[in-house]
């Protein structure tokens, strides 16, 4: 870009450094303390963290989050809004599990019990706690402010006893049931996984082997049904198939004679088949056929009276296979609904750990996708005929979201909260909510339509305690409420209870009686499902049980913010129901979604592809900042690319803010007094200062616009454009010279105040989003007068009385006539230090232009003249002749500018005076010292020097020596301090 190099030097800025010195001076200084207590008791802003799982140390894709929340909560105090500033840790369930579980070895649930409940829940306890620790550690290196002392935890007592009250009123209110359903069931995990956990990352593109099979019709010599199965291990537990009433099916005789039947579509996977009769599915319905195992003892218990027969169902695809569907009950969810619809028989299969159980002959015992077993189903059917083909399928196969391990369906007992009669009411709700983006809406209401009840309980060990007691003698369960309420039906085991956390296995001591027969009865050994923990802090957390008016102080949340992928069905989702069931109302007001971090190819982050990118690292490598300035800037719906060139990137327009910080410093007056407030007073503005606070206001305006919008992507890029293309490419560029070579002192005053106004008030814009640069800068400019910390600050207000919208429409012109001045100058290839004659503009309006404004296009293009002329071609016209005194000009210009690199090369400062010391090479000399002598006052007033000395000896330079060629000849420049 033009003109970029001059605003910037190579200037260094280790932020990473830099930000730990600041995170000490606001512990230090108890900033953040003091800006609780500035905005305590005002109006407030309720901010609900969605809780971190407090199981891993932060990746960079936490930190995009913890970014927004800061944001959005920063900017909030700077308006001056009360906040609760309360982070939340995410710490029950089998993500805890799992990594303890790798952390000891373990393969399954058994080990977990011989190792021993207890010790085991202690060990989860205790990853939560560490992990808390180092997120907490973390959160504040990312500058993330919040009241860390007072974070929450899912696994607290309150947390959980809250939950205990929610599922209580869902008892009462006739939701909460015990169900036996076919659900995907994890082997490895031995839990159940709900629906919404599965989401569709966790389909994987897997290939299994597929089996076309024939089952003989009874009472139909030769005749079968072609069948076909992706999952073979479902074999036995086959109790009937299914054909769409309307699609044609056919016979079709084999070279051999048998015949076979199937869609007519499907025709081709019989060879040379001869189609010896056309039927409609409907005609299939009711036809019994021989099964596959019919000799195991399960399956014999299985079906008693039944015969294996067909049935009529609408959602037969001609997709795939053949037309004819295999209906196992006990190992499919659309399979059990069909039984029950058909009053089938289920056959059981599989048990907890998704083995065979007893009554299945050699397989019994067996885990289902062992390769051993289904080699033995395959060998055993082949031996028995019922074989037609097997060969390679690829499908897209749901996997286990915590473990990876392939799921099957297995039939269980499980909880559930019944989702009907809250369907419409959470429907209503979330339309009433803002959502950002906004199809963010659709995408709930989708999940809300399509949702199946809530199964809530998990058979596993570290989490919610299901406050449920079942009696299996009478068959009635009851559900209590609260710790007192345990307490009080407690009939044994509250001594061995009393003073744990209602956890596993503390919890399980205490035996309550049935109030209906008087059995003694246990707790159901389940745990709850984690969303419960993370839906009901907007009453654990907000004291609804013990301080109501606090609570509806905070509640609904005014704002919630989580990565999209996933929540609709998940947090957001439990938010609202548990809102739904316990204030009938909304949770929250505005929701604002982002996409996920990638790599900076586009993949996906994983610890296994080793892309994925750990916090310390980068923070250490880019430094806070500079990652929040990435993410703010970033469409929060587009997936983020991260890595360290797109932030190499980022910095490098940092830099440009820093340089221009870095020349008010430089230029500023040194004897100006700290303790003075500068003022910028109007009458002493000339166009080009005017301007910058017209745009400076207009600025402010967008800014708090976006910003109440939630929208720091906008609000990032505007202020990106102000510091790059007003502040450092125009407004510092073009005011070079008042604060270098000022005709009086009150000139250079005037224009330092306009800088220093400029900076300041960007320094609050941008402190929400870049907490430490934006201090550090401040602190700079910082007088006693104002706030001890920028975050201490009253976020700006907008002048209307500033913004000069004609003045703006005016320099856009302005601006536009030099971009094309330049572009001439490129193509005629003259340098802008060679002065030229005269610009020729052709345009009737600009006549009205100020004078001051046509000096920025002079200077700016090192033109001596502007005249407007209606008869040139184009907009601009520019005469490039050179004669010798222009060249002389160029050439005094050129020695300037390269004295003042030396100068830079030296690292001097402009209170340096130096010396100029000339050496020519031969046959040059008068020529070059009769254009310095000429110019020498100009020279020593540009270049801050005390003198010129010519050096009267000829030379031979040295190839490292400051050259310079003009006027045909050679000069050696050096210089030192005077
Ligand atoms: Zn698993
Ligand atoms: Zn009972």
């Amino acid at each position: 870009m033009l003109g970029l190099a001059e605003t910037s030097s190579n200037m260094q800025y280790n932020f990473s450094e830099e930000e730990k010195n600041i995170l000490k001076f606001w512990e230090d200084k108890k900033i953040f303390q003091k800006l609780l207590k500035k905005n305590q008791g005002k109006k407030s802003w309720s901010f609900l963290d969605g809780p971190i799982t407090a199981n891993n140390p932060m990746g960079v894709h936490h930190a995009w989050g913890r970014t927004y929340k800061d944001v959005f909560q920063r900017y909030k105090a700077m308006r001056g809004f009360d906040q609760r500033f309360q982070n939340g840790f995410d710490c029950q369930g089998l993500w805890v599990e799992v990594e303890v579980e790798k952390e000891l070895g373990f393969k399954n649930k058994k080990d977990i019990e011989e190792y021993g409940l207890e010790k085991f829940v202690k060990k989860c306890k205790e990853r939560v706690e560490k992990y808390s620790k180092i997120q907490t550690k973390q959160s504040i290196r990312l500058g993330q402010w919040m009241d860390w002392d007072n974070s929450y935890y899912t696994m607290s007592e309150e947390n959980n006893y809250s939950i205990w009250h929610f599922l209580k009123k869902c008892h009462q209110n006739n939701i909460l049931y015990k169900g036996k359903d076919v659900v995907p069931w994890c082997p490895r995990c031995g839990t159940s996984i709900s629906q919404h956990e599965i989401l569709t990352e966790e389909y994987q593109e897997l290939t299994h082997q597929s089996i076309f099979f024939k089952l003989p019709l009874l009472n139909l010599k030769k005749t079968f049904f072609l069948v076909w199965t992706t999952t073979p291990w479902t074999l036995p537990a086959n109790v009937a198939l299914a054909v769409h009433p309307d699609f044609s099916y056919v016979k079709v005789k084999d070279k051999e004679g048998n015949i076979f039947i199937l869609l007519k579509s499907k025709l081709d996977i019989i060879p040379q088949g001869e189609i010896v009769e056309e039927i409609k599915g409907q005609e299939l319905i009711g036809l019994e056929y021989q099964g596959l195992f019919d000799d195991f003892l399960a399956v014999k218990d299985g079906l008693k009276e039944y015969n294996h027969s067909v049935i009529g169902w609408g959602d037969v695809t001609e997709e795939d296979g053949t037309g004819i569907v295999h209906i196992a009950p006990g190992c499919g969810e659309e399979d059990f609904q069909l039984g029950k619809d058909f009053k089938l028989p289920v056959i059981d299969p599989t048990n907890e750990e998704s083995r065979y159980k007893e009554g299945f002959g050699e397989i019994s015992g067996k885990f289902v996708f062992e390769k051993e077993t289904k080699d033995w189903i395959f060998e055993n059917l082949k031996k028995r005929s019922f074989v037609f083909k097997i060969e390679n399928y690829q499908h897209r196969y749901p996997t286990c979201w915590r473990c990876k391990s392939e799921l099957i369906f297995r039939l269980v007992d499980e909880w559930y909260i019944s989702m009907d009669s809250l369907r419409k009411p959470l429907e209503e709700t979330a339309r009433k909510i803002n959502w950002i983006p906004s199809f963010g809406l659709e995408r709930e209401l989708d999940w809300l339509k399509n949702m199946k009840d809530w199964l809530i309980s998990k058979k596993r060990y570290w989490g919610l305690a299901l406050p449920i007691f079942e009696c299996s003698k009478c068959g009635s369960f009851e559900v209590l409420g609260s710790k007192e309420e345990l307490k009080e039906r407690a009939v044994e085991g509250w001594s061995e209870f009393e003073g744990h956390s209602p956890h596993r296995p503390w919890v399980d001591e205490v035996k309550i009686k049935c109030l209906k027969c008087n059995s003694l009865l246990s707790r159901v050994p389940d745990v709850g499902n984690p969303w419960l923990d993370a839906g009901v802090v907007p009453f654990s957390t907000m004291k609804y049980f013990s301080d109501k008016d606090f609570w509806k102080k905070w509640f609904p949340a005014d704002f919630i913010c989580e990565s999209f992928p996933g929540q609709f069905k998940n947090w957001f989702y439990s938010l609202l129901v548990l809102s739904e069931v316990l204030a009938g109302t909304k949770p929250f007001r505005t929701i604002f979604g982002y996409a996920m971090v990638v790599d900076a190819q586009g993949e996906e982050m994983h610890k296994s592809k080793g892309n994925a990118i750990w916090f310390d690292e980068a923070v250490e490598k880019i430094g806070a900042d500079v990652m929040r300035w990435l993410y703010v800037r970033q469409n929060p719906f587009s997936n983020l690319r991260f890595g360290y060139e797109p932030a190499t990137e980022v910095k490098r327009k940092l830099l440009i803010l820093l340089n221009s910080y870095g020349f008010f410093e430089t230029y500023k007056n040194p004897q100006e007094n700290k303790e003075k407030l500068f003022e910028v007073r109007p009458q002493t503005l000339q166009m080009l200062d005017k301007w910058v606070i017209s745009k400076l206001n207009g600025l402010i305006g967008k800014t708090t616009d976006f910003l109440d919008k939630y929208d720091s992507y906008k609000a990032s890029l505007a202020i990106e454009d102000f510091f790059i293309n007003d502040l450092s490419l125009w407004f510092i560029r073009r005011s070079r010279k008042r604060f270098q070579n000022p005709k009086n002192d009150k000139e250079k005053e005037n224009v330092e105040n306009v800088l220093y106004f400029i900076l300041l008030t960007l320094t609050k814009l941008l402190a929400p989003m870049m907490p430490f640069l934006s201090e550090k800068m401040y602190q700079k400019l910082r007088s006693e007068k104002i706030s001890e910390s920028v975050h201490l600050s009253d976020w700006p207000q907008k002048d209307d009385k500033l913004i000069d919208e004609k003045l703006e429409e005016e320099m856009v012109w302005v601006r536009d006539i030099v971009n094309k001045v330049l572009a001439k100058r490129i193509e005629a290839g003259i340098k802008v230090r060679q002065p030229l004659r005269k610009l020729k503009i052709k345009n009737e309006k600009v006549k009205i232009v100020e004078d001051e404004l046509l000096d920025l296009i002079r200077e700016e293009t090192n033109i001596k003249k502007i005249v407007f002329d209606d008869k040139i071609k184009g907009e601009v016209e520019l005469d490039i002749n050179i004669d010798e005194r222009l060249k002389e000009e160029g050439e005094i210009r050129e020695v300037i500018r390269h004295i003042q690199n030396l100068r830079k090369k030296e690292g001097l400062v402009p209170k340096n005076r130096i010396i100029i010391d000339c050496f020519f090479a031969q046959g040059t000399v008068p020529d070059i010292q009769n254009l310095l002598e000429k110019n020498r006052e100009l020279i020593l007033k540009e270049t801050r020097a005390n003198d010129i000395r010519f050096n009267s000896e000829e030379r031979k330079f040295l190839d490292n020596e400051n050259k310079l060629k003009i006027k045909g000849g050679e000069v050696a420049l050096m210089i030192k301090i005077n």
